[in-house]
């Protein structure tokens, strides 16, 4: 969500330098500091460089004004030239010099700014990445993932070229356009405030014109980059669906407009802030034709009226680059404020508190129970789940059974801590998981989901799944991979573990994806394993063997089952009977066929329909 409101207040300078001011940190802050102290001094430097070739061009065009100049004859007496020509030397000397230190600190600047840019990109592109992987799961369920790699990749960038360098360079171009003005007023006050009147009109004049606009098409701007991205990465994530179906018109016809309004509104920014450079040119040459004919009109004389007209024509020679720098960088300033907003909504909520901190240790020893759980998803009409109740022991194995949407997925999701309980806590050993715990028992904790998500990467890489190879255990690689009867089929692969399995496992069957997902839960030899239907995409035989590996743990491991296939939840020490998110039911297997009307209506079916599509 973008803040808006702050942005339209008529006059948003403040607003935009405290929106600024919270994306850098202390230390940037500093530099920061520095860089505008060395801006400042550069700024001096120019106008030293700029008005030492003053003296300099007057003696060679006039040898006399060494006597006439008191200035100059001072410095000439002082120093105690006895020629004009080695006077003139040593000036010439002084300006090449004055001239190179302040192209050397011209030069230093911009380094400094670079560097401190491309460093800020850097940077604010790791605090969004970090900051987006500490959110809490619900924050990814409600918000489309495009639109993070599209902040941490795209805004970030713009936000930097489009208003960060502008402030610095605006920063930079005032103080040399005061100091031109300065420079204009001691030598000619009316003509200085003639051309400050003129130009900063001008300028003034169309910014207020397109100011509105810009801050309009900043923002459809961002819109149509999320879609961009969007439809791109739904496009390549369902690739196998797109072909099938025969889609990739339909995506590519999705895309086109974005892009298109993409690159129209940034064509569009593009010219309101060079174009009016031609204009203003008009502008500043008309000016001269008019003080011209003014002043012939009044009866002056060309020799009175040239040393104005080249005065007039070197200022506006010398400001009307820094003006259009300081126009374009406020209109892109305007332009990428909705980047900007887009950078701080998300930056704001990356407080320190909100990422879950590794404090306490979460001890499983005895039982986790279920005490009145009740959970509501955001939006939903009625709890996914009502008042669950319910003990697991340590090294027992349940299962969890239902139908469809009955709060299954839900009840695990809440034992990993992916969400919170609205009502009620789960207790592990008596205390309740919290965010100081969490990632103490998310360790002790395996979890094999439906959809096994495969890197592009080898069999080994993605079973220690985001360990850094130098701290992959290959020996606990292995064992995982035997207990999930991974292994034999592993060793059949051309590279053995070392086989990468090709983007999202393409290269791989649904059961082979689904054994890596089980070895990989297993790999950190976790005290409880949960299954989400993790054996669905297995065919009959290979779930038997699996599960009787699964089985072989059971007394030594907590093992928490879902299955739509019923025969995979037989064994299990105790089942629980969830109907529309409440428990309507538990026991064993036997019991439930005989006295539970709703579990006959599964174990009547779900044994024939074994495709999962009426039970799952
Ligand atoms: P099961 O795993 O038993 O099939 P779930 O736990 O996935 O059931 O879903 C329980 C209920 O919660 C269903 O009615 C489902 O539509 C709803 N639900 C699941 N996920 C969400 C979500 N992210 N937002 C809103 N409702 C959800
Ligand atoms: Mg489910």
């Amino acid at each position: 969500m973008t803040t808006n409101n702050a942005a339209d207040r008529p006059d948003d300078a403040p607003g935009l330098i405290r929106q600024l001011n919270s994306v850098f940190n202390r230390r940037e802050r500093g530099q920061l500091a520095i860089l505008a102290v060395a801006l400042v001094v550069r700024a001096g430097f120019e106008m030293i460089g700029v008005a030492s070739i003053a003296p300099f061009m007057s003696v060679v065009a006039d040898p006399s004004v060494v006597q006439t100049n008191e200035w100059l004859r001072m410095a000439y007496e002082a120093i105690g030239f006895t020629s004009v020509t080695t006077f003139l030397t040593a000036l010439g000397v002084a300006v090449v010099g004055v001239l190179a230190v302040s192209n050397t600190f011209s030069a230093l600047a911009l380094w400094g700014m670079l560097r401190f840019s491309y460093g800020m990109h850097h940077r604010l592109s790791n605090r969004l990445l970090r900051g987006y992987l500490a959110q809490p799961y619900s924050f990814f369920v409600e918000r489309n993932s495009a639109g993070f790699s599209k902040t941490i990749l795209s805004e970030v960038g713009q936000v930097i070229q489009g208003v960060m360098t502008p402030v610095l360079n605006i920063t930079a171009r005032s103080l040399v356009v005061v100091g031109l003005v300065g420079l204009l007023i001691v030598l000619d006050p009316i003509l200085a405030l003639v051309i400050v009147l003129v130009l900063g009109g001008a300028y003034g004049g169309l910014y207020m014109l397109v100011r509105a606009k810009q801050r309009g098409l900043g923002r459809e701007r961002v819109a149509a980059n999320k879609e961009r991205f969007k439809v791109t990465g739904e496009a390549f994530g369902g690739i196998k669906d797109v072909k099938v179906l025969g889609r990739e018109g339909a995506f590519a016809s999705r895309f086109a407009p974005a892009s298109w309004t993409f690159s129209k509104t940034s064509a569009s920014n593009a010219v309101l802030t060079q174009l009016p450079r031609y204009l203003f040119e008009t502008i500043a040459f008309g000016g001269i034709v008019v003080i011209v004919l003014y002043y012939l009109q009044a009866g002056r004389g060309l020799a009175q009226i040239l040393p104005t007209i080249s005065l007039y024509a070197f200022a506006g020679y010398r400001l009307m680059p820094e003006l259009q720098q300081l126009f374009s960088g406020v209109a892109s300033i305007r332009f990428n404020r909705a980047a900007l907003d887009d950078l701080t909504a998300d930056l704001d909520r990356f407080s320190p508190a909100a990422s879950a901190s590794d404090a306490g240790p979460l001890p499983f020893t005895e039982s986790i129970t279920f005490k009145d759980v009740t959970f509501h998803y955001a939006g939903a009409e009625r709890p996914a789940l009502d008042s669950i109740s319910f003990p697991i022991l340590r090294n027992q194995t349940i299962g969890l059974v239902g139908a469809s949407g009955s709060g299954k997925t839900t009840l695990v999701d809440l034992l990993l801590g992916l969400y919170t309980p609205a009502l009620g806590r789960i207790l592990v050993d008596g205390i309740p998981i919290t965010t100081q715990n969490l990632s103490a028992w998310r360790r002790q904790v395996g979890y094999v989901p439906q959809q096994i998500f495969l890197c592009d990467d080898t069999v080994t890489n993605n079973i220690a799944f985001g360990v850094p190879a130098a701290d992959v255990d290959s020996e606990r690689v292995k064992q995982a991979a035997q207990i999930a009867h991974l292994h034999d089929f592993v060793l059949t692969l051309p590279n053995g573990y070392e086989t990468v399995v090709g983007e999202r496992g393409a290269r791989l069957s649904g059961g082979q994806r689904q054994r890596i997902g089980i070895a990989r839960a297993l790999y950190h030899d976790p005290e409880v394993i949960i299954m989400d239907e993790a054996t669905s995409a297995l065919d009959g035989m290979t779930e038997n063997a699996v599960m009787e590996a699964i089985h072989a743990l059971a007394g030594t491991k907590t093992i928490i089952l879902i299955a739509h296939r019923l025969s995979t939840v037989q064994e299990a020490d105790i089942l629980y009977l969830l109907d529309e998110g409440s428990l309507v039911d538990q026991g064993s297997f036997d019991q439930l066929c005989q006295r539970s009307e709703l579990f006959q209506t599964f174990a009547g079916s779900a044994l024939e329909t074994d495709n999962g599509k009426t039970y799952a």
